[in-house]
């Protein structure tokens, strides 16, 4: 119990110092212990995938750019070798194996990893709205939601979200597609891009000043004073998060297309930057379901914003925030800049994630450049924040440790590195040219 205490007072410490950590969960069980704890399950995995293959042709007939997949949004999984060997010659000889980059960055429809999760609640409501109404049955080509006046129908309802930027575009463009009133709460973090992006779309925008908290607070309050309005609550939203753990199936395909193998000799590292922990939650979550103990998730924070590490290292989930332990919560990865986790996310990650790594906004630039130069990808500072896993991964002893204790250590060479690009493929060029001229001390 003491030596317990001693190792929360160290992780805060240094995290309110702002200093950059690796951390392993000590919650962790085997996959077999830990699957029968979860509030969550593979079945409710198989309903939202197969949710999703009924609006395909829906969502083909709305988003063009969906043709090629037939409707269903995918993103490509891509070798980085380019990457790989720059960081290596960069930051020490550290990442063995097969480095690869899995590019939600290029997703249809939101540009980011919030495609998924987001497209994928606004779906299920709807299907609940038409099958109450008897504008569908479940054996229907969803095509006929298109229709005027399914279109009609919907424009009664509304979708409000609180967001730092692209929850709310995927959110808002998807609702507009399908005819509801959209009305999105934007912290002051997001950008002004963001918000244009959105009112061309008919979206209304309602700007905060204050923090992701505070933007999520106030549209539900709204929302909630509606009987016709519905709220995506990022903070504890179980279809945000089914939304999200579809991808791990798609993955699999994806690295057995590679010939890549992921068993006990070739395990699978997978990095993840998180915000208030849906995205990168959901996604852990299927990945275990796939994977089971062979798969070793890892998140990443910014250093003043590490509210899932800090909820999960001190067992008090969303009763905390980075504020109470003197930090600002302000950062340039603007996708990341949530001061309090999710609570439902971070209980169910307990047994299940193996760790995390924190970053100083510095690196993001860096990271972003080097995967420029090297690979000619361009993905945003937030979605950068994911390499600081494979890059640190043996420069910390907790991490060390974790690959000695679970008998890593000789597979090492056999690894394969997901580093999870959340975002960036709808950053316009005006923006790229500012990140690419970035730099911090
Ligand atoms: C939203 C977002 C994340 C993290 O997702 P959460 O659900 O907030 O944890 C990571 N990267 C980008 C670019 C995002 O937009």
């Amino acid at each position: 119990m003491l030596n317990q205490t001693y190792l929360i007072t160290s992780v805060v410490k240094k995290l309110s110092e702002g200093a950059e950590l690796g951390w392993v969960n000590p919650k962790r069980l085997l996959w077999e212990e830990a699957k029968g704890e979860l509030e969550v399950s593979v079945k409710d995995i198989d309903e939202a995938e197969e949710r999703l293959n009924r609006f395909a042709p829906f969502i083909r007939k709305c988003f063009p750019e969906t043709e090629e997949r037939q409707g269903i949004i995918e993103s490509p999984l891509t070798p980085i070798p380019e990457m790989q060997r720059f960081l290596n010659d960069a930051y020490g000889e550290g990442i063995e194996g097969n480095l690869l980059l899995k590019q939600d960055s290029h997703l249809a429809v939101a540009g980011s990893v919030k495609a998924r999760g987001g497209i994928y609640e606004v779906l299920k409501h709807t299907e609940e709205l038409a099958l109450r109404e008897g504008l569908l049955t479940v054996d229907d080509d969803y095509v006929k939601l298109a229709s005027e006046e399914c279109r009609e129908f919907f424009s009664q309802y509304t979708m409000q979200v609180g967001s730092t930027g692209n929850l709310g575009l995927s959110i808002g463009i998807a609702s507009a597609a399908v005819g509801y009133r959209a009305i999105v709460h934007m912290s002051a973090d997001a950008k002004q891009w963001k918000k244009d992006l959105l009112r061309s779309h008919g979206v209304t925008v309602i700007e905060y000043d204050g923090d992701y908290s505070k933007a999520v607070e106030n549209g539900r309050k709204e929302s909630d004073a509606n009987l016709k309005s519905y709220f995506v609550d990022d903070e504890n939203s179980k279809d945000l998060f089914m939304g999200y753990a579809v991808a791990a199936r798609r993955l699999k395909k994806q690295i057995e297309e590679l010939k890549i193998k992921v068993d006990a000799e070739h395990p699978l590292f997978v990095y993840i930057p998180c915000g208030v922990g849906g995205a990168p939650g959901g996604v852990t979550f299927g990945l275990k379901t796939v994977w089971g103990d062979h798969v070793h998730v890892f998140f990443v924070e910014p250093t003043q914003a590490p509210c899932m590490v800090l909820g999960m290292a001190t067992e008090l989930h969303n009763q905390i925030c980075v504020q109470d332990v003197g930090l600002t919560g302000l950062t340039h990865a603007d996708g990341l800049a949530v001061g309090r986790p999710s609570g439902f996310v971070g209980k169910v990650m307990e047994p299940i994630l193996s760790g995390e790594f924190t970053v100083e906004d510095k690196w993001l630039y860096e990271y972003m450049r080097a995967l420029l130069d090297t690979e000619h990808i361009f993905i945003e500072p937030s979605a950068c924040a994911s390499f600081a896993g494979p890059v640190n991964l043996l420069n910390y002893e907790e991490t060390r440790k974790y690959i000695e204790e679970n008998q890593l250590s000789h597979k090492m060479k056999e690894a394969a590195h997901i580093v999870w690009a959340t975002g960036g493929s709808l950053v316009p060029e005006e923006e790229r040219e500012t990140y690419r001229k970035t730099v911090l001390d």
